[in-house]
C-alpha cells in the first residue's frame, strides 16, 4: 500500500521492530492492563494508519490521538478499535465524534452543555474526564469541577462516562517527588467519584515502564513503542529490548571535485582546503532536515561523513572521502554497515528531544514500510 513516489529520499518504517517493541511492552505489563497506543501526529511521524494496524495486531486495545481530525482519518481507513482524542475538541463537533464512535476528553461543564445540544437523540458520546494534577495544560483542577462534570454526564443520556485520566509531567525523571504528588492528587480525584468508569489511566511510556503504581487499568504508550526512550535519564531502565522503528535515507544526486578555495552553499561559507569530493543530497530543511544540522554527520558507503555548507530548502551537501557514484545510498538516521545514527543523536545535535525529531520530518518525505 506504499504510495508511488519519484524522489530518492524516504523514511523507512520498520513495522517488525514496532511489532516487537509493543509486543514486549504488552508482555511486560499485567495482562489486565489495557494499552492505548499514542498515534497522534501521524504516529510521531511514523505513519498513523500502518502504525495503528501493526500495534492493534500486536494486542493493543485502542488508539490515542491529539485531535478529532486525526481520529476521523483513522476511522476513514476502516479501523474500528476504540479511539480517544486526548486534546480539546470543539463542543460543536461532538455529534460527529458520537456518530463515529470516537471518545473525547472533557473538562468543562459549559462544554458538556453545548455538546449536549448537538448530539442527536438516541446516540451518545463517550467521554473521558481529564484531571490536571500538575501538568498545567488541560483538565479540572478542583474537586467541585469534577463533581459538576460527573453529575452532568451521569444525568444526561447524550454522554457515556467512559474514562477518567491524568498526565504526568515528570514520569521520565529519576526523582519521583513531583510524580508522587501528581499520583496522589489523581487518587484523590478518583476517591471523589460517585462511580468509576471503565477506563482509568495516567501512565505514558515512562509511567507504564518505570512506575508500577501508575498503571490503574489502562496505560497510554507512545514513544517507547517507536523504540525510543522517554528521556536520557531512564534510557537504561527500560524493561524491554527496544529497536528504533524510524530511519531516514537518501541517494546522492551529484558528485564533484572541488579545488582549494572553492566554495559550497549559501553564504559561500564552506571553503575547500584541498582537493575535496563533494556530494549533493536531495533533502533539506523543507523536509525537516533543518539548518541547525550543519556540521552533523551522515553515513556514506559505511563511513561517517560531514555535512558541509548551509543546508538548503531541498538539498544538502556532504564531503566524501573519495568519489562515489550518483545513486549511492546515504543514511541520515539509522544503521548502515557498522555505523548507526540514532534519533537521539540527531536530537542531541538539535538540542531537543527524540519525540521532536521524528515528528519534524515533514510529509514531503515518503514513508516506506518494511
Ligand atoms: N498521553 C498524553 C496525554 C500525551 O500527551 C502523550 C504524548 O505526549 C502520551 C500519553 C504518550 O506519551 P509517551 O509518548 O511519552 O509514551
Amino acid at each position: 500500500e506504499d504510495k508511488v513516489f519519484y524522489r530518492d529520499t524516504w523514511a523507512e518504517i520498520d513495522l517488525d521492530a514496532l511489532y516487537s517493541n509493543i509486543s514486549q511492552i504488552r508482555e511486560y505489563l499485567p495482562e489486565e492492563t489495557k494499552i492505548f497506543a499514542a498515534v497522534k501526529a501521524n504516529a510521531y511521524g511514523h505513519g498513523d494508519i500502518p502504525t495503528s494496524k501493526t500495534v492493534l495486531a500486536a494486542g493493543v486495545h485502542g488508539l490515542a490521538v491529539a485531535f478529532l481530525d486525526e481520529a476521523l482519518a483513522i476511522r476513514e481507513a476502516g479501523i474500528t478499535a476504540p479511539i480517544l482524542v486526548l486534546g480539546a475538541s470543539r463542543a460543536d463537533d461532538a455529534w460527529i465524534a458520537a456518530r463515529k464512535n470516537i471518545s473525547l476528553t472533557v473538562f468543562q461543564v459549559d462544554w458538556l452543555q453545548e455538546a449536549e445540544k448537538v448530539i442527536p437523540a438516541g446516540t451518545n458520546l463517550r467521554v473521558h474526564i481529564k484531571c490536571d494534577t500538575g501538568m498545567g495544560r488541560i483538565g479540572i483542577t478542583k474537586e467541585d469541577e469534577l463533581e459538576q462534570i460527573e453529575d452532568f454526564i451521569l444525568q444526561s443520556d447524550r454522554f457515556f462516562f467512559e474514562g477518567i485520566f491524568t498526565h504526568f509531567s515528570t514520569a521520565d525523571q529519576l526523582d519521583e517527588t513531583y510524580y508522587n504528588q501528581q499520583l496522589s492528587r489523581f487518587q484523590y480525584f478518583l476517591s471523589c467519584l460517585k462511580t468509576l468508569p471503565p477506563y482509568i489511566h495516567a501512565a505514558n511510556s515512562a509511567g507504564a515502564l518505570c512506575h508500577h503504581d501508575s498503571l490503574f487499568n489502562t496505560v497510554r504508550i507512545g514513544i517507547a513503542m517507536y523504540g525510543l526512550s522517554p528521556s536520557d535519564e531512564i534510557k537504561d531502565n527500560l524493561p524491554f529490548n527496544r529497536k528504533e522503528v524510524f530511519s531516514l535515507h537518501t541517494k546522492i544526486t551529484h558528485v564533484k571535485k572541488l579545488h582549494v578555495g572553492e566554495k559550497v552553499g549559501y553564504g559561500a561559507d564552506y571553503t575547500a582546503t584541498k582537493d575535496e569530493w563533494i556530494a549533493t543530497l536531495p533533502i533539506g530543511y523543507a523536509d525537516g532536515w533543518i539548518r541547525k544540522l550543519k556540521g552533523f554527520e551522515v553515513i556514506a558507503d559505511g563511513e561517517m561523513v560531514p555535512i558541509v555548507g548551509k543546508i538548503c530548502m531541498d538539498q544538502t551537501m556532504i564531503k566524501l572521502p573519495r568519489s562515489m557514484p550518483v545513486g549511492t545510498q546515504i543514511t541520515l538516521i539509522g544503521k548502515q554497515k557498522e555505523h548507526f545514527i540514532s534519533v537521539d543523536d540527531v536530537a542531541k545535535k538539535l538540542e531537543t528531544i527524540n519525540y521532536e525529531v521524528t515528528c519534524a520530518i515533514t510529509n514531503r518525505v515518503p514513508r516506506v514500510y518494511k
